[in-house]
């Protein structure tokens, strides 16, 4: 069985799918149809719901899930902050939906909303130009990283590694790879930070770029940050900026101003917009101006003649990495947040954001390893299992935080709060983290026992997934 489907009905909550509620037969006329016969049907089953039926449905589907408008949800390194509701009646509004094949000139507003996002995001980051086309973190890495792959073509330089810290996330080694580099894993010094000897050991004419995140991922703030720049450009390489950690850093430190040439920004993280579940979001680029040119196409520029906006390729561009101007109503969306929020509002955030790991991290009772840290901690769980311990979280009605990542870390709890929570809200999630210490093993291994779900084999799950439906206890 791929998921405990008994469970799901033992603790009252099963919600049959629409297919399988009473449905009706309805005539959709394929008889008249020009097609091939063995390419129409006649009629369809459809679920037979009234409206309010309907609703039920999908509230109870929705009541199954844990989402940050239901409560605390301090996934490390996921910045799961709240979505403020303004941001969606700003994308909702109906005249910004128009066809991305539209001339310039009939769609200046949505290019005029693109061009000052684009504007935002190289401010907060210190870039030059920006690009918003990729649709993730991971798609703004591998685009960044072709960027970086053409400038050295271009410059006839033949450089085939790209050096990454063991603690970075998996997508930076998977974007080198991808991008056709070889992957030099850089070991974390004793104090957690990027282990200065072995970089410079590890540069050289090979190099073309470093990735880095900073704060890092257990939250700590890269210090020889000017000295790794000038270790890597003295080297020929680039420095590659993973900006899903911005939140810390918010009006405070620009990673252009600490010598990155390449970021990406995870939009759905440090600027609301709601993700999760494999998207939708967003993960601009921005670079310094050397290599502007070789950004994703199209982007967005002021006329020459100095009235209003339009689409164009850079001279030398890697080409598109996803369709038109990117994901659209996520980028009206974080647009949308950095205009209310402004200057004084963002550097609020960052503040808020440091504040609330620090106050909820002397709150915990788990040890946390490595520090100062900034927007988030890894936590240890020590002899406990850290899944255990998340699991058990469940039941004290909040969301676990990343576990067993990064693995710097043994039994990792990775906790970021961000700015959002109220200090009542820090403390309820401290006493859920110190109730599940507390907890013995038996009651950990059970866990959770309140969810909809519980225990999910999610290796099956993944190694042997079942594509369509079939009905409770057909297990053929
Ligand atoms: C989330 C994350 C990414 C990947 O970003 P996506 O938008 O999820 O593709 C990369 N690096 C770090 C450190 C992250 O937390």
């Amino acid at each position: 069985m791929i998921y405990d489907q008994a469970r799901y009905v033992e603790n009252g909550q099963y919600e049959p799918l629409l297919s399988e509620k009473e449905t009706t037969e309805v005539d959709v006329g394929g008889d008249d149809s020009p097609l091939p016969d063995d390419l129409t049907r006649d009629s369809v089953e459809l679920p037979d719901l009234s409206e309010p039926e309907l609703a039920r449905h999908y509230t109870r589907l929705s009541q199954m899930n844990w989402s940050i408008d239901s409560g605390p949800y301090p996934l490390g390194s996921c910045t799961m902050k709240y979505n403020p509701k303004f941001t969606e009646a700003v994308a909702a509004d109906p005249n910004g939906s128009v066809h991305p094949d539209r001339s310039d000139e009939s769609i200046q507003g949505n290019l005029e909303l693109l061009y000052g996002l684009q504007e935002y995001l190289a401010e907060i980051g210190g870039m030059d130009a920006v690009t918003l086309q990729p649709p993730a973190g991971a798609a703004g890495e591998f685009a960044g990283i072709l960027v970086a792959k053409a400038y050295h073509e271009a410059n006839g330089e033949d450089r085939n590694e790209v050096i990454i810290p063991a603690s970075a996330h998996g997508t930076n080694f998977a974007s080198a790879a991808m991008a056709g580099y070889d992957v030099v894993e850089l070991p974390s010094a004793e104090d957690g930070r990027v282990d200065v000897e072995a970089l410079e050991a590890a540069v050289g004419d090979d190099t073309a770029a470093l990735m880095l995140t900073n704060p890092n991922t257990v939250g700590l703030f890269e210090r020889d940050i000017e000295h790794i720049a000038e270790t890597v450009h003295d080297a020929g390489g680039l420095l590659y900026y993973d900006g899903a950690n911005l939140n810390a850093l918010l009006g405070r430190a620009r990673p252009g101003d600490m010598g990155f040439d390449i970021m990406h920004y995870n939009v759905h993280k440090t600027f609301a917009t709601p993700h999760g579940g494999g998207g939708p979001g967003a993960g601009p680029v921005g670079v310094v101006d050397e290599l502007a040119e070789y950004l994703p196409s199209p982007r967005v520029r002021e006329r020459s003649s100095g009235s209003g906006y339009e689409l164009f390729d850079p001279e030398q561009s890697v080409g598109k990495v996803h369709g038109f101007q990117g994901n659209w109503l996520v980028l009206v969306k974080a647009y949308a947040y950095i205009a209310r929020l402004g200057d004084e509002g963002l550097l609020d955030a960052s503040a808020k954001a440091v504040l609330n790991a620090n106050y909820l991290g002397s709150q915990v009772e788990f040890d946390i390893p490595y520090g100062p840290y900034h927007h988030e901690f890894a936590a240890t769980s020590g002899e406990k299992d850290a899944a255990d311990v998340a699991k058990r979280m469940l039941d004290y009605g909040v969301h676990p935080p990343t576990t067993k990542w990064p693995e710097m870390v043994p039994e990792a709890m990775l906790t970021e709060p961000t700015e959002i929570e109220s200090k009542k809200s820090l403390d309820d999630l401290a006493a859920a983290f110190n109730n599940a210490a507390a907890d013995d093993e038996e009651t950990l291994a059970d866990a959770p026992t309140r969810t909809t779900a519980r225990r999910i084999d999610q290796v099956s799950a993944a190694r042997n997934p079942r594509l369509s439906w079939r009905a409770l206890g057909d297990d053929e």
